[in-house]
């Protein structure tokens, strides 16, 4: 009851294109949103020290669903990455089995500013559908570095290096899980982070690429 009045007073909004949606919608994203989302076809992306898949230009309908994602309607929007990001994965590449899923970190500063790492709920979506356990604490971030925007792409490498720690045991092969890849700098730091603590192989999937 208490739903449908919500619902009446602010109806179901898509994520993707703000077009209104039926009251008895699950996910907040339309059926154009989804195909465009779902439309992309990226290639992987070599890094040092893993390979980057994407499953969207960080444009249109995935854009905005990841400011969406840091503002508001946070579970439907790190639900429906989740699903398009597994989606991807299993496109490029079934023989790859990780042994663990883990988020980039955010520092605790701002997690503790924001309440929340979106990184870390795609990263659990993804292991629900996956059925591979992940872990949030396996990886830290230990120095709180400045905001990557507006940097080149050697000064983003620099900024990030020696900010990530690994903690216990490392399994072999790790998902990486990133909300928007730019340069790559945050997740390849991550990958040579893991790599140095156990890790064999780390294979990075993000919603959106830039
Ligand atoms: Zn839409």
């Amino acid at each position: 009851m208490l739903r449908h009045i919500v619902n009446f007073i602010f109806p179901p909004r898509c994520s993707g294109c703000g077009a209104l949606l039926p009251l008895s919608s699950k996910e907040l994203i339309c059926g154009e949103c989804t195909d465009e989302i779902s439309s992309y076809e990226l290639p992987p992306v070599e890094y040092s020290d893993c390979v980057l898949i994407s499953s969207a230009l960080y444009r249109g309908a995935a854009k905005n669903l990841i400011k969406e994602m840091k503002f508001r309607n946070v579970r439907s929007c790190t639900r429906i990455a989740a699903r398009v990001m597994t989606d991807s994965l299993i496109k490029h590449d079934e023989s790859f089995i990780p042994e663990m899923i883990i988020p980039v970190p955010l520092h605790s500063s701002r997690k503790n500013e924001r309440g929340y790492n979106q990184s870390s709920l795609i990263a659990a979506g993804v292991s629900t559908l996956l059925k591979i356990p992940f872990s949030a604490s396996k990886l830290r971030r230990i120095r709180n570095t400045p905001s990557q925007r507006g940097l080149s792409p050697a000064e983003r490498v620099k900024n990030v290096k020696g900010a990530f720690k690994a903690r216990g045991k490392i399994p072999a092969n790790i998902l990486l899980i990133d909300d928007v890849a730019t340069t790559g700098a945050t997740l390849n730091e991550c990958a040579a982070t893991l790599l140095s603590s156990g890790a064999r192989r780390v294979l990075a999937l993000t919603f959106a690429k830039t």
